[in-house]
């Protein structure tokens, strides 16, 4: 009984439909939202956001040790902003053809060169793993990114334990509905945006919630915002548009939209190139850089979190660069770390290419892309490099070892599709947050985590693209 119910359970196909009617209407009850596709800027009509009918087995060693190293990411994620000659080595190849990155690099050099206004900064880091299966069937912790910009499913994932419990229940599984584990990102992540509002200093300044032209997520941000109001912290959602329309700064480099002052630019949209529609989004993104409020993520924190960067910190040696005396924390952070490989010209990425066309099979192809369905697999990978093999093109792509995690089954509910049952793949993902104000950490905490899973089919895609969908560790 892999996913805490029988074999029995998951072969009924009554209960199955049963079971699934009463989950929905769980997700229902406890906030499990998401707009439908249809409407995705009202809120007349919603419907549950997808999610299992059942949680998924986890290793208890591999959770707990994927919580324990997430302070450390959130250290090293910070270093690394606060690094520019490591940034500017790093992403130097990718800039010089991926215009995207070079763009933003662009801001960050700005901001270098104009000082930084801001001495607090704000991190909320979601870092994703895979259980990758080793020869003796035991699991091993392997990251497939981290994300340092508008990681998101904090505030449904805090909703999520519940309906786990109550289908595990009404499917006779009382013992394992009690094993689903408690989790509030939401609360944690409120927690650290309301730190950094209090170290601002001005009751009136808003915590600005930079969205998305389509809002269909507007639930899982809803939670963190009220997490906020509860503490009577004033929260407004604003877009890029707004910024560009209304936004000044004033002779303090105050940022004032809307006429009102900001505190925190809480990015949920401007990660991917599309949503820079206009040279006046990117001039608002410029503005929001340099203006006093602080930035979540400020841009060199942005570029901290790019595909190349982790591939640079694969590399022998730079770990230890960062953490000169604390060989114990490499070493746990380098134990997350699947292969990565350049692509950048000369003999080593000359190597990476010949492996990848060799065994195509064994490899993630990436662009320095986020939000999903950029990765490029299988096939595909030999199709792109004999493309790109022998011009300075492939600089924009990284190579990473393919992650194979144990597939389990499971029934992925989701509005309008059948009820079928399916092989599945599971990402963790773990909550960090930190707030530092000048030299002085005054935050590092790891606050929950996320189950995401999707059927086998799929190689790519979150929960937003529609392919993952919400679930629950049950811990074994
Ligand atoms: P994005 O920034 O688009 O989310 P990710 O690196 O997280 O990019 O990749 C997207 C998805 O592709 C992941 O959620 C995972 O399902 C799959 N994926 C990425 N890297 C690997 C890998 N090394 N092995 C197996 N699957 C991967
Ligand atoms: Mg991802």
């Amino acid at each position: 009984m892999a996913q805490g119910v029988p074999d029995e359970v998951m072969m009924n196909t009554a209960l199955i439909k049963e079971l699934a009617d009463v989950a929905k209407d769980a997700a229902l009850l406890q906030g499990v939202l998401m707009r439908i596709q249809e409407t995705p800027n009202s809120s007349e009509v919603v419907t549950y956001a997808p999610f299992t009918l059942f949680p998924t087995p986890v290793p208890k060693a591999v959770f707990l040790q994927a919580l324990a190293v997430q302070t450390h990411y959130n250290t090293l994620v910070d270093m690394i902003s606060q690094d520019p000659d490591f940034l500017q080595e790093a992403l130097a190849s990718t800039i010089a053809v991926d215009d995207f990155t070079a763009r933003l690099f662009r801001i960050h050099q700005q901001i270098l060169k104009e000082g930084r206004s801001q001495s607090i900064v704000l991190g909320l880091n979601r870092s994703d793993y895979m259980l990758d299966q080793r020869d003796d069937r035991s699991s091993s912790l392997k990251q497939i990114e981290i994300n340092t910009f508008a990681a998101s499913f904090g505030g449904l994932s805090s909703r999520t334990p519940d309906v786990h419990r109550h289908i595990l229940k009404v499917a006779g599984s009382l013992e394992e509905s009690q094993r689903i584990l408690d989790n509030n990102p939401a609360a944690g992540l409120a927690r650290a945006v309301a730190k950094a509002w209090e170290l601002y200093g001005s009751e009136k300044a808003i915590v600005m919630f930079l969205v998305e032209e389509s809002q269909r997520n507007i639930f899982d941000q809803r939670y963190i915002e009220s997490e906020l109001w509860k503490r009577n912290i004033p929260t407004k959602r604003k877009r890029f548009d707004d910024v560009s329309k209304t936004g000044y700064l004033d002779q303090d480099k105050r940022l004032f939209v809307d006429a009102q002052e900001v505190a925190v630019v809480y990015f949920r949209n401007g990660y991917m190139p599309q949503n820079y529609t206009s040279e006046q989004t990117w001039d608002a993104r410029l503005l929001m850089e340099r203006s006093l409020a602080v930035k979540c993520p400020d841009i060199s924190t942005h570029l901290a979190g790019t595909k190349k960067v982790q591939q640079v910190l694969a590399r022998p040696g730079v770990l230890e660069k960062f953490f000169p005396d604390q060989p114990q924390v490499v070493e746990q952070i380098r134990a997350t770390f699947a292969g990565l490989y350049t692509l950048d010209m000369g003999p080593e990425g000359d190597k990476t290419v010949a492996m990848a066309l060799a065994a195509p099979e064994g490899f993630v192809l990436k662009p320095q892309r986020e939000g999903g369905g950029n990765n490029i697999y299988g096939s595909e990978i030999c199709q792109v490099l004999q493309e790109v093999k022998g011009s300075a093109e492939r600089m924009a792509y990284i190579l990473m070892d393919k992650i194979r995690p144990v597939p389990v089954q499971n029934y992925l509910l989701r509005r309008d599709a059948p009820l079928q049952i399916s092989n599945c793949l599971s990402e963790l993902g773990v909550f960090g947050v930190y707030v530092r104000q000048g030299k002085d950490m005054v935050m590092n905490d790891c606050v929950g985590h996320l189950l995401r899973t999707k059927s086998s089919e799929h190689s790519d895609g979150g929960v937003a693209a529609g392919v993952a969908v919400l679930d629950n560790p049950l811990l074994v």
